[in-house]
């Protein structure tokens, strides 16, 4: 996870009938709760998603899930992880039935967040697998906090659940040096909330490899420029001497393995790279 900013709001969620479409499900709240029937409160959320929303999350992310870092693609043949989704963070809906790893669901009102479901703030671009695993969870730090409807506050919140357009992730999660496993940073309940409902650590073997190809790289490009200049002459005098192709294939693979770990060590921290927050944390460590 890495820390993101928001562009401005797209168009659509400030239309006429968005802006009416939120005035009705308060009015219906409203209505439902001057006669005692909240139980019975039913929304149908529709128009958060369109294409602008859609393009200004994917800029923002540069392409990523917010919370894991999948690259995401947008076409019909994505599947799993790498089909990108639009979420609430707060969750839009309640679901009382959800019962995740026998946790009992932190109490919300008789709703989700549904004053909410069109605010551009509560918007984010996730991949199909961290969006299923969050569902309708939103735990607080305090659930006596909770916003229950749309006259409450939601800043008087504390999320448990990192939101990495408010604050950054970095303080909160951290990667072991050796095998790259995601932590949450000592005394993080943060960082621990978020690592477990979203399931962060299924990533860990993936992380590995990544961490280990990474390192691979940067280790033959640690070489610097004089020595590489020698190595060059040194393999040309070889080369004059012995024209061997297969020679020449090795140390051309091998200048271009220099080179690749010297553009690696440029891109792996950058926002669209897999893994971002992982390799800042770890660049200096390699
Ligand atoms: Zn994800």
């Amino acid at each position: 996870m890495i820390k993101l900013k928001k562009g401005k709001t797209p168009e659509s969620l400030t239309s006429k009938e968005i802006i009416e479409k939120r005035e009705t499900h308060i009015q219906h709240y409203e209505e439902l709760e001057r006669e005692n029937k909240l139980k019975d409160l039913e929304f149908i959320f529709e128009g958060y998603g369109s294409d602008d929303v859609r393009k200004q999350l994917r800029e923002d992310q540069k392409g990523k899930c917010c919370y894991c870092e999948v690259i995401l693609y947008e076409n019909e043949i994505s599947v799993g992880a790498s089909r990108g989704e639009i979420d609430h963070f707060r969750p839009k809906n309640q679901n009382i039935n959800q019962n995740k790893n026998g946790d009992s669901m932190q109490k919300f009102g008789p709703a989700g967040y549904y004053w909410l479901a069109f605010d551009w703030d509560n918007l984010v671009y996730a991949c199909k697998v961290c969006n299923s695993e969050k569902l309708a969870y939103f735990p607080l730090k305090y659930p006596e906090n909770r916003a229950s409807n749309h006259r409450d506050n939601c800043d008087l919140e504390e999320p448990l659940l990192i939101n990495p357009y408010k604050i950054d992730p970095e303080e909160h999660i951290i990667y072991d040096e050796n095998t790259g496993y995601i932590v949450a940073k000592p005394n993080s309940l943060e960082g621990k909330t978020t690592i477990k409902l979203l399931k962060l650590d299924r990533l860990n073997s993936e992380r590995q490899k990544y961490l280990a190809m990474v390192k691979y790289f940067i280790r033959i490009s640690n070489i610097d420029n004089e020595s590489t200049e020698q190595l060059k002459k040194a393999i040309e005098q070889i080369l004059q001497s012995n024209n061997n192709e297969t020679f020449k294939n090795i140390f051309e693979n091998l200048f271009e393995m220099i080179e690749k770990g010297k553009q690696l060590r440029e891109e792996i921290t950058k926002d669209s790279s897999r893994f971002a927050g992982m390799m800042r944390f770890l660049k200096d460590k390699i």
